[in-house]
């Protein structure tokens, strides 16, 4: 760059004072006034240089080559620095953007750990704001396992920790490091998901295979031991006779466990909507009845009332072990011969089919837990009756998929009434009658 104006200015300045010297034989006054003149314009040039430093982004307003260039590089450098940092903000906001359609919380941390950016998920998870920028975040999260976990040294294995803002709320942590290079230092990024839901499914599923484990065992250790009577040769044929009948009541136990099961996965697993049909409840109260005719003390021990001339919409077999649970849970949970009611009446414009009986009824903290698979208010007790402990589950899934509930009410010694609620079908097709 050359200075062409700083020697162009003193050298014009000069020639001007040594020819008004020579023509008024003033040469010194020339000169003198010349250099002030000099002076001058310089001081103007710092003076703007000045004033410039109190707002860089703004062009210098120097007119001198090396006045100018000596306010325009640094100008320059932090015009540059200024598209790279709204380059990286605009980065960030698009990063941030993307994060919002995740819906794990996800935090990202400057070097020092404070919050850079950070999501709607992780804001609802860890209650945080966007005032919350620009601070640590071990400072606002005070968890003690999450203020180690954001340490950087450690070796960022997933924490799962309880939610600071909810006891009942597992969350897990997981930090991915991002390394520094010579223009970006180092920082972090935080995913944060809500693993209830998941932990929940792990444990039912660990206390499922225990219940069916150990619902099986029982009858297997006495097929077994059946089996080993029938196969010893120094056993007489007698006693072999005799403990072949025994066999049937432990392989039935399986047999209704093993379709229990499979009826539950069965409704868990297939849509109801294209199944449904106009069903005739009478018909399928009558048919369960029927069914159970093996259990009942006499024939008239079950009193059937249907008042209701209402169809429902849905699917007549699952229809029927509805009510052929009901019936055969009032059975076996009241004293021999005692009454049942079974009805299908019209209620404040439903229709509700309920099943009344008078034995040992329930005591109020197991009736929110009845439906739930293998629970037993008692435990021996009702295996020794022989349930498998879903049907209550069974009802409760038939009952969902016809937009539906189970109600119970009972009281011990007294007798329960469980009852559901229906809503009449319109087309009422004579094939389903
Ligand atoms: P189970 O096969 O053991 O009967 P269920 O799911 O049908 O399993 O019922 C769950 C539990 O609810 C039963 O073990 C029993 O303790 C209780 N229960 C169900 N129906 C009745 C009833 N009508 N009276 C009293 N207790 C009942």
């Amino acid at each position: 760059m050359g200075s062409t104006k700083e020697i162009f200015i003193p050298l014009v300045l000069l020639t001007v004072a040594v020819f008004f010297g020579i023509w008024t034989d003033e040469m010194g006054w020339c000169l003198l006034g010349a250099t002030l003149i000099w002076i001058w314009i310089q001081g103007t040039e710092y003076r703007k240089v000045r004033k410039w430093t109190k707002n860089p982004m703004r062009k210098p307003s120097n007119g001198l080559d090396n006045w100018f260039a000596l306010a325009y590089r640094p100008y320059r450098s932090l015009l540059r620095q200024r598209q790279r940092t709204q380059a990286m903000a605009a980065r960030l906001r698009q990063i941030l953007r993307l994060a919002e359609v995740v819906p794990d919380g996800v935090i990202i941390l400057g070097p020092n750990g404070e919050i850079e950016g950070l999501n709607n998920a992780a804001k609802d998870m860890l209650e945080l704001s966007d005032a919350d920028l620009g601070i640590s975040l071990a400072s606002v999260v005070r968890s003690p396992d999450f203020v180690h976990f954001l340490r950087p040294n450690g070796v960022a294995e997933p924490l799962e920790f309880t939610s600071p803002y909810d006891a009942e709320v597992s969350l897990e942590a997981r930090r991915i490091d991002v390394a520094s290079t010579s223009e970006d230092p180092s920082g972090a990024i935080i995913l944060i998901r809500n693993v209830t839901t998941l932990n929940r499914l792990l444990t039912m599923r660990q206390s499922f295979v225990a219940n069916v484990s150990h619902e099986l065992r029982t009858p297997l250790t006495v097929v077994a031991g059946y089996l080993e009577t029938l196969v010893d040769p120094q056993q007489d044929t007698a006693l072999k006779l005799e403990v072949l009948p025994k066999l049937n009541s432990p392989i039935k136990r399986m047999q209704s466990l093993v379709d229990d099961l499979l009826l539950l996965t069965q409704l868990e697993s297939t849509p109801v909507s294209d199944q449904k049909t106009p069903v005739n409840m009478r018909r399928v109260i009558e048919g369960a009845v029927h069914e159970l005719q093996g259990l009942l003390a006499s024939d008239d021990q079950i009193t059937i009332c249907c008042e209701s001339e209402h169809h429902v919409c849905g699917v007549e077999t699952e229809l029927h072990s509805v009510c052929v649970n009901l019936l055969s849970n009032a059975v076996r949970y009241s004293p021999e011969g005692s009454h049942i009611d079974i009805s299908w009446t019209n209620v404040d414009g439903k229709c509700r089919l309920a099943v009344q009986d008078a034995g040992v009824g329930i005591a109020p903290e197991h009736l929110h837990r009845l439906t739930e698979r293998f629970y037993r208010v008692d435990m021996s007790g009702a295996r020794a009756k022989g349930g498998t402990g879903l049907g209550l589950a069974i009802v409760k899934h038939v009952l969902r998929r016809h937009d539906s509930g189970l109600q119970v009410r009972s009281e011990l010694g007294t007798g329960s009434l469980f009852f559901c609620d229906f809503d009449p079908c319109t087309e009422t097709s004579s094939s389903a009658l």
